[in-house]
């Protein structure tokens, strides 16, 4: 599935699920090239057709937060893994060249709003990835505080896990479980301010780092993009009726739903009609156009 493509200067290392990796073909093992694919996951599998255009429409949407969070925004510059080199024609507007770091087996998961996996455990047992929450919510509601609900990072193949922080303590140590819970809740917050002057509101997302050669924090991997946050139009929450009124995405919220209508689960996912594939492509454009990325 993965599109290893002939980029001169590059040698393909690696794909992930979404992503292509590059590495520079003189063996400077300091540096990398992440491409963005078209490619479309949802419950930990690869679908198909991929979504034409979303590579560079996700591209832009990161490297437009990465701009945010260096300042643009009036705040405190974030250390992050871009380099800011121009990235060969090849892959214009779709890819990022970036420091190769030492990533930390933790995706950062950080919820404002209760929904998905987080509300199916609210439902069953009152707490949100071992956190227990007041009584009473509902799906799509906002939580009195946005919580840290990190997950270890499974080697590829396998599904990541919920983990409690102090599990993170176990993985990574003190300080970094530390720095990694309080970076993740200040950049939601901070992303979440962003994005309610914008009319949107920042459901939740996810957060990888790394770590640099002097040992320093990163921010790495893509940053509030649509297949890494939830985004929900801010007056549909105010004013909807039910949750699907509520809960207006401009994420793959619209492929996981109509995958989760139309597939058991079991053997290979369907293949997206086009008017989803549209649909999704369609709400992505609206997204970078609110956000004005
Ligand atoms: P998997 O790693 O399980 O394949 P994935 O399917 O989410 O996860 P992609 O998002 O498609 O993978 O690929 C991006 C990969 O690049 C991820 O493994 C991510 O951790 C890694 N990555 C991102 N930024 C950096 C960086 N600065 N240094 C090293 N690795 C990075
Ligand atoms: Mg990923």
């Amino acid at each position: 599935m993965s599109e290893a493509l002939e980029i001169p200067g590059w040698t393909h290392t690696y794909s992930g699920k979404v992503r292509d990796l590059y590495a520079p073909a003189d063996g400077d093992a300091s540096r990398m090239l992440v491409v963005a694919s078209d490619r479309v996951s949802a419950f930990d599998h690869v679908l198909e057709p991929g979504i034409p255009g979303k590579g560079a429409l996700l591209t832009r949407l990161s490297l437009w937060w990465f701009e945010q969070l260096s300042g643009a925004d009036g705040g405190e510059p974030v250390p992050h893994h871009l380099t800011g080199e121009a990235v060969p024609d090849t892959v214009a507007g779709r890819a990022m060249i970036v420091r190769a770091l030492d990533m930390l087996p933790v995706e950062c998961v950080v919820r404002g709003y209760l929904t998905g996996s987080g509300w199916a455990e609210y439902r069953e047992q009152g707490t949100v990835c071992g956190i227990p929450l007041p009584a009473g919510l509902q799906d799509g509601d906002r939580l009195p505080e946005p919580i840290y609900t990190p997950a270890w990072k499974a080697p590829a193949g396998q599904h990541d896990e919920n983990i409690s922080f102090e599990r993170t303590v176990e993985l990574v140590g003190d300080d970094l479980a530390v720095q990694l819970r309080e970076s993740s809740l200040a950049i939601y917050r901070r992303a979440a301010t962003t994005a309610e002057a914008r009319g949107l509101i920042l459901a939740d997302t996810k957060f990888e780092f790394g770590v640099d050669g002097d040992g320093v924090l990163r921010i790495a991997d893509e940053v509030l993009t649509s297949d890494s946050s939830r985004y929900w139009d801010a007056e549909a929450w105010r004013t909807g009726a039910t949750p699907k009124e509520r809960m207006a995405s401009f994420d793959k919220q619209i492929v996981r739903d109509w995958l989760a209508a139309n597939w058991d689960r079991t053997g290979e996912p369907p293949a997206l009609p086009d008017e989803i594939v549209e649909r999704t492509l369609a709400r992505y454009r609206e997204l970078l156009d609110l956000l004005g990325a």
